[in-house]
């Protein structure tokens, strides 16, 4: 008898028919012997729906008060899935992060998890119940409700399976696994049978959405045994072809793993590009400019600084999309009278595309490939970031599906083994 977490996202969940399904799937798993803790999302598009209703009052809605509002969907789904389960005939109970309770600090809209208390689960899972929780939220040490940030159902999902010491965590959602890249971009991605943790890591923290990169972080630090499948497949197919099916996130490279240089291709739409020109260039100029951008909890993700010319510099970085305004008006206040930058410029409509693999630490040649290809498709290089595994460059938001697709191509991802 092993103890399992199975998550669903919202499309997993987007229709009582669909929930009905997801009911008679946890219970085959149960009636195998298992316990069952079940994780869902908002049914698909409420998390928007009521996130817009707060945006329809005001448009920068306080975000405690958003996390009350975008915590409701979950709260439905467990409800109806609990339901579903006791319709099945099992015993079955719905809890809210609170109830939990699943900790969180007070970050609202983006909160992280601190601790999470099982015994409550376990002790009902001794009992024999199916225990179903809410995705996304959790509560702050003051009793506020927080949400973990968009996609964060993974999170929960995997954070409960690492408190639980769960044997597996199994993420349902709409696609059959973790693709060579969206599969709803480019019709030859191909799914992978095996992720190692590393370029899951790159990949969701680069923009692939299967998985939110927190989730990913967590199995990396408690080793949990994570897979991505489909939830809508038959319900009743046969356990063990399912628990097999999907990709499976592994710690370690084995000799079973294909030997592909590159395994993905990441990519990030609303990116925002901003650039700090004539500025000094003396110390402390750097943390002068991004200090105030990152106290004002924006994330800063590429960062450039240019060669200096008659003492002047010039600084470019992107944040999110959603961050463009507050850092660009964040900047205008403070750069062009404390750091004597002559002008702040900014390009809201950037996307980065990034090529991702652990091959890659052993190959040379990658970069010259992702430039020439994107060169041949005549699109333009904003900025350039590697790692040891990837290496992303920015470009015009225009051309991200051109440079998706040319890239696919280029490393040759539609067949088994790439280069
Ligand atoms: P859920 O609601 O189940 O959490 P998401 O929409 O958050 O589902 O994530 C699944 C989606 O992620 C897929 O529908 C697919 O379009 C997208 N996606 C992006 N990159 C990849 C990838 N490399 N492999 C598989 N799916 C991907
Ligand atoms: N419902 C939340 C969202 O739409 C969380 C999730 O789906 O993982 O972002
Ligand atoms: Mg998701």
């Amino acid at each position: 008898m092993a103890l399992i977490v199975h998550k669903y996202g919202g499309t997993s969940v987007g229709s009582v028919e669909r929930i009905k399904n997801v009911a008679k799937r946890v219970a085959k798993w149960h009636r195998a012997g298992h316990k069952l803790v079940v994780v869902p999302s908002a049914m698909s598009g409420e998390t928007n729906r009521l996130l817009c209703l707060a945006k329809d009052i005001k448009a920068d809605p306080d975000p405690r008060e958003l996390d009350m509002i975008a915590s409701t969907g979950e709260q439905v789904s467990v409800g109806l899935l609990a339901i579903a389960l006791h319709a099945e005939g099992f015993e079955a109970v719905s809890y809210a992060g609170w109830q939990v309770p699943i900790k969180t600090d007070s970050a609202f809209t983006k909160a992280r998890i601190s601790e999470i208390d099982g015994s409550r689960v376990l002790k009902d899972l001794d009992e024999g119940k199916v225990v179903v929780i809410t995705g996304f939220q959790g509560v702050d040490s003051e009793g506020h409700i927080a949400t973990l940030g968009r996609g964060g159902s993974d999170t929960s999902a995997v954070a409960i399976a690492a408190a639980l010491k769960a044997d597996e965590c199994f993420i349902y959602t709409d696609v059959d696994g973790v693709y060579t890249t969206d599969p709803r971009v480019v019709e030859e991605a191909r799914r992978l049978d095996r992720v190692t943790f590393e370029e899951m890591l790159e990949m969701a923290s680069l923009g692939s959405k299967v998985l939110q990169i927190r989730s990913v972080e967590f199995a990396g630090k408690y080793k949990v045994k994570t897979r991505v499948l489909s939830s809508l497949t038959d319900p009743l197919m046969p356990l063990e072809t399912e628990m097999y099916s999907g990709t499976l996130v592994t710690f370690e490279e084995d000799e079973n793993m294909e030997k592909a240089v590159i395994s993905g291709i990441a990519f990030q739409r609303d990116e925002a590009r901003i650039a700090v020109m004539g500025v000094p260039d003396k110390p402390g100029v750097a943390y002068q400019i991004l200090g105030p951008v990152a106290d004002a909890n924006i994330d800063i993700d590429m960062i450039i600084q240019n060669q200096s010319v008659n003492g002047k510099t010039d600084f470019t970085f992107t944040v999110g999309r959603g961050d463009y305004h507050r850092a660009l008006e964040i900047l205008n206040n403070t750069v062009k009278g404390h750091v004597q930058a002559e002008t702040v410029l900014g390009d809201p409509k950037v996307s980065k595309v990034s090529v991702v693999g652990v091959g890659m630490r052993s190959h040379v040649g990658i970069a010259s490939t992702m430039f020439r290809t994107l060169s041949e498709e005549g699109i333009n290089i904003q900025m350039i970031s590697t790692s040891e595994i990837k290496i992303s460059v920015l470009i015009d938001e225009k051309y991200t599906e051109l440079a998706v697709r040319a890239l696919h191509k280029a490393f040759e991802l539609d067949c088994a083994a790439s280069m």
